[in-house]
């Protein structure tokens, strides 16, 4: 579907991407930093929103540069975004990761890849989710999925409660949210 820029990107992010890139997005914007799962997970879903590589790459340097230098953002980190491009390497052309994948990966100390209804503590997944606009009546029926392990009914809860329209084939896929929460707003 459509290409988005890097000039829009902070206001899809905020209407239309799932939790678990939300978060990568936050964290991104606010650290300068990612780690390598991060990267990998949120890297692979703007890809798949459109964002080209030429933009990817200034998007990716804008932030880390802040943090480690323009310098060393182009001899450390530039390489993999072209390889996730497929402009490197095997010439791979990699494929953004589905929600089962992101929901059994095992982030450690200091990451913020997974899914937070996963990986989320209690207390941070309900501020995250009323930071979304969730209700508070949506939000009892999200933490009781959450709270059954069906992590995809919980995201799909939350996508209903957010655009005021049911979901009937449920989320599978962050790039499946993003796609349909676009078909909604625009
Ligand atoms: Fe992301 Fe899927 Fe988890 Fe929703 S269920 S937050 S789209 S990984």
């Amino acid at each position: 579907f459509a290409e988005v820029s890097i000039k829009d990107i902070d206001q899809v992010a905020k209407s239309s991407f799932p939790p678990c890139m939300r978060h990568l997005f936050e964290k991104l914007r606010e650290d300068h930093h990612l780690k390598h799962g991060g990267r990998m997970q949120l890297g692979l879903f703007l890809k798949g929103v459109g964002l080209k590589l030429d933009d990817a790459l200034a998007f990716w340097k804008a932030e880390f540069s802040q943090k480690v230098g323009a310098e060393r953002f182009d001899k450390e980190y530039a390489y993999s975004i072209r390889h996730n491009y497929g402009r490197e390497g095997k010439r791979t052309d990699y494929t953004p990761y589905s929600c089962q994948k992101i929901i059994s990966s095992t982030p450690g100390v200091g990451d913020h890849h997974g899914c937070p209804y996963r990986h989320f503590s209690e207390e941070n997944l309900r501020a995250a989710l009323g930071r979304m606009g969730v209700n508070s009546g949506a939000l009892e029926n999200v933490m009781d999925k959450v709270q059954n392990r069906h992590y995809q009914l919980a995201c799909t809860l939350t996508f209903e409660s957010i655009h005021g329209s049911s979901h009937d084939a449920g989320i599978n896929h962050p790039n499946q949210y993003f796609s349909d929460s676009q078909k909604i707003f625009k």
